[in-house]
């Protein structure tokens, strides 16, 4: 009981360092106050940096942004946009792209990446970081939607308006880049094109845009027995992608038979005489 009584009587102790019980308040309240203004000023210049650097990200990524937007409307695209581009989602296997953690590789045919042409040049090897433009873009409009709401709940409209910078910020905080390597070839003509292939990050998807839609015919569908050259990368060409593709193109394929007779050999030709062998043949044993 005694303990008990004695703990009460602890406490006053520890309460003794308070502020408010220090033998000079006024001072005290001061320099409080003075911190708080030295760090409120450090933090609106803080605060006023971040949004000059994130106004400058995005006024860096407004193309990308704009094809992403751009990108929601699938079919209002022109069609000789849709022929030249395909798209690559991480969560799918694919022949020519794998996804791993750190980032994509992409194998593209030895097809020249600007004109389609076949060439014979060695294939190169390019690194990429793209900005993921998903992101970039979602991350505001959901921080622009979330004070919206809370604006209309608590019926304050400066948390939309605050909302605003603040999603700005915070998509420039948490910007993703996302590494993509290619192999591809390049044509002697276009040897310094290199701003082809168009490569876009959007979230789990990685878009294509080749110079020309003979690239990605041979992409998605690999190359006709007519026309392949030798590709000692690409191990193994399966079953065509069905990503990205629509109903219209689905092209009929040439495949080739492996132990077919020749075309030649098996054809009828009506226009020549038919041609018999001797009848110096071994006479059967059947036949007497
Ligand atoms: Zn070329």
């Amino acid at each position: 009981m005694q303990e008990n009584e004695s703990a009460p009587g602890v406490a006053p102790i520890p309460a003794a360092p308070l502020p408010s019980a220090g033998p000079k308040p006024p001072a005290v309240w001061k320099t409080a106050l003075a911190w708080c203004l030295a760090r409120g000023g450090q933090l609106a210049r803080a605060l006023w940096n971040s949004i000059a650097e994130a106004a400058r990200y995005y006024w860096g990524i407004r193309e990308p942004l704009r094809e992403y937007i751009a990108g929601f409307g699938t079919n209002l695209r022109p069609e000789s946009v849709r022929l030249r581009e395909v798209r690559l989602s991480s969560h799918e296997s694919h022949d020519r792209a794998e996804h791993e953690s750190a980032g994509w590789k992409v194998v593209i045919p030895a097809r020249c990446v600007v004109c389609g042409e076949k060439t014979q040049n060695p294939p190169l090897d390019e690194e990429l970081s793209v900005d993921n433009a998903a992101r970039a873009f979602w991350i505001p409009i959901a921080t622009a939607m979330a004070g919206a709401a809370l604006g209309l709940f608590l019926w304050n409209r400066w948390l939309l308006a605050a909302a605003i910078p603040l999603g700005v910020v915070l998509g420039y905080l948490m910007r993703e880049k996302v590494s993509v390597r290619l192999r591809l070839a390049r044509c002697d003509q276009h040897v310094t094109r290199t701003n082809v292939p168009q490569v876009l990050a959007w979230g789990n998807t990685l878009v294509l845009r080749f110079g020309n839609k003979l690239v990605r015919k041979a992409f998605l569908y690999g190359e006709t027995m007519d026309s392949a050259v030798p590709q000692p990368e690409a191990t193994y060409a399966g079953l065509p992608d069905p990503v990205g593709q629509s109903a219209e193109e689905h092209v009929a394929e040439t495949i080739p038979l492996a132990e077919g007779p020749s075309p030649d050999a098996s054809t009828i030709r009506h226009d020549q005489p038919p041609l018999f062998g001797s009848d110096d043949e071994p006479p059967s044993p059947l036949v007497p």
